[in-house]
């Protein structure tokens, strides 16, 4: 219960504090091809479409799969782990709006298959913590019937960055 709190305290970290993402969020548009997608955090999992035969996923969302040399591919929502690694990412500095402070813009690909990624925000860390590759985990955050599935260092780094001192020094 207490995770969230410990674990969403940029302030106490060095650095510049981050938020979560920018201040107003543009929301998807639901649709029948998407509608699992952005709701999947409701059951606090990922979900992505896979191929019933080749058993890639395919993200963004298509009507049938893009590897399957025929092309008939039928494709289904299935729950992935939620742990990837970040590829790449940015700080974002510039005030677009009032109110808007620095967060982080990441490229994240999934732990199952290297091309599968998401343009996403990294919370829980502190821009010092930030690295390439680094794991990361799903975190989601409801908007309305939207789920947007945000990413946070895997494994706790993040409590321990709110909370202690690097290293591990007493
Ligand atoms: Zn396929």
């Amino acid at each position: 219960m207490s995770e969230a709190a410990s674990a969403s305290d940029p302030e106490t970290t060095t650095g510049t504090a981050l938020g979560r993402g920018p201040a107003i969020r543009v929301l998807p548009r639901l649709d029948g091809a998407n509608r699992f997608f952005w709701t999947s955090g409701a059951q606090g999992v990922l979900r992505f479409l896979r191929c019933e035969r080749c058993r890639r996923y395919v993200h963004p969302p298509a009507p049938l799969c893009p590897y399957c040399e025929d092309g008939q591919g039928r494709l289904e929502p299935e729950a992935v782990s939620g742990r990837g690694r970040l590829h790449s990412f940015t700080v974002n500095y510039q005030q677009w709006i009032p109110d808007d402070g620095p967060y982080v813009v990441g490229l994240v690909t999934i732990d199952e298959q290297d091309d599968v990624r998401l343009m996403t925000n990294i919370v829980d860390c502190a821009a010092a913590e930030l690295e390439a590759e680094m794991p990361v985990e799903v975190t989601f955050e409801q908007h309305e019937d939207v789920w947007l599935p945000l990413f946070r260092p895997a494994g706790g780094r993040a409590g321990a960055a709110a909370g202690e001192p690097a290293g591990g020094s007493r």
